[in-house]
């Protein structure tokens, strides 16, 4: 355990001096959320579908993994996803596209992996404020026809259709129970209730979480392991190819014996390895043996090595399933989002950014000025010029 961890296990004295400021915390939160049920505060309604993917706790949770997950589920189905988030780094201000040429010190390490393991299949965009976020990846790519928006689910200004909670099953990821600062909660757990569904990441899982009646529960599962080579993803190596190799293992700190306890359950055996603090991944500090032949890390720590990494930089890398429930789910709330006539109404041309008029029985919308109709497949617009027929001539709209 790290020191974080240690803190958010325990109770302490420091523990009982917070809890008033936790408590503070909750009333505030909950004093938000009634000034925005009594339209007293606004959210923002935008013109595509946003799903929000957050955890109830500090950190992760393994809600990066999902967030790829369920973009890739969603192209399969013709769907156009873009991805938004704050990105934690010290300069978010303006929204900000990422890529995986980005430098983490300017997006942060987070929007980073995001970039390396969505490998460009959407557009990442992050920024301070979520909702001009949302509207500058939309501005910059029409085509997007829903967004992902990694955390936010205390951010009530941006209008959401679904919210999806993650849980961590691995490390008692409750904590001590308290709210934050005192505890790791970030809400209340009766807020698990209100949510659309609940995911539980299930990576060694010991715990039974009971998330109420009403939510339905998803599981994600590990899978496959193997290496990828950081500059070719298309690279790969299966787990015992690497057992005989000499392996040079970087770490960032807070993640070291994680890390080692997987690889030596992997089997592989580890002669060197050096442990770096998370900011200092730079050429200078990664130093190895000159007759180590893989130098292996997290992805996590990987993609701050992309400007400077060689062929022997290799990655571990672990498949993730989820049950199918889930996608059906997020795809019958994003038809009924588009049933609706006022959506259809807020929808552009991608072009030439004017008003559609909404053909019900030819289930298309037609853009008058371009002479296009965007078809309308499966309950969903498909906002792309190259799938929208051209009028002919004589055709009346
Ligand atoms: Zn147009």
């Amino acid at each position: 355990m790290n020191w974080s961890e240690l803190y958010w296990h325990r109770i302490t004295p420091l523990h009982v001096i917070l809890w008033p400021l936790s408590l503070f915390f909750i009333i505030l939160l909950a004093f938000k959320r009634l000034l925005f049920r009594l339209d007293v505060l606004h959210s923002v309604k935008l013109p595509v579908p946003i799903i929000v993917i957050d955890s109830i706790t500090v950190g992760d949770a393994g809600k990066t993994s999902l967030v790829i997950l369920l973009i890739k589920s969603l192209k399969t189905f013709g769907l156009h996803p873009g991805i938004i988030s704050r990105g934690y780094s010290e300069n978010y201000g303006s929204p900000l596209p990422v890529t995986i040429s980005s430098k983490p010190s300017v997006v942060g390490n987070k929007a980073l992996l995001m970039a390396y393991l969505s490998k460009g299949i959407c557009p990442i965009w992050i920024g301070h404020d979520r909702v001009s976020v949302a509207q500058a990846l939309l501005t910059a790519h029409p085509e997007c026809n829903a967004l992902i928006c990694d955390d936010g689910l205390q951010d009530l200004r941006l209008h959401r259709d679904l919210e999806i909670v993650m849980i961590d099953n691995s490390k008692l990821s409750f904590g001590n129970g308290l709210i934050f600062p005192a505890g790791p909660l970030r809400d209340t757990l009766s807020r698990l209730n209100q949510v659309d569904a609940v995911v539980v990441n299930e990576k060694s899982s010991k715990l039974s979480i009971n998330t109420g009646n009403h939510v339905k529960t998803f599981y994600l599962r590990p899978g496959n392991e193997y290496f990828i080579n950081l500059l070719n993803s298309n690279y790969r190596a299966k787990i015992p190819t690497f057992r005989n190799k000499f392996i040079h293992v970087v770490t960032d700190i807070n993640h070291s014996q994680d890390f080692l306890d997987e690889l030596k359950y992997l089997k592989l055996n580890i002669k060197s390895h050096s442990v770096i603090n998370d900011y200092q991944f730079t050429k200078e500090n990664i130093q190895c043996p000159p007759d180590a032949e893989i130098i292996l890390m997290r992805e996590k720590d990987a993609v701050k090595c992309l400007d400077f990494a060689n062929e022997k930089f290799w990655v571990l890398h672990e498949e993730i399933a989820i049950d199918i429930g889930l996608r059906e789910i997020i795809l019958k709330k994003l038809r009924e989002k588009f049933m609706d006539p006022k959506l259809l109404d807020i929808l552009v041309c991608p072009l030439c950014k004017g008003p559609l008029v909404y053909k019900r029985n030819e289930k298309e919308l037609i853009c008058k000025p371009d002479r296009l109709a965007f078809p309308i497949r499966d309950g969903i617009p498909v906002m792309l010029e190259e799938e929208a027929r051209i009028l002919s001539v004589e055709e009346e709209i």
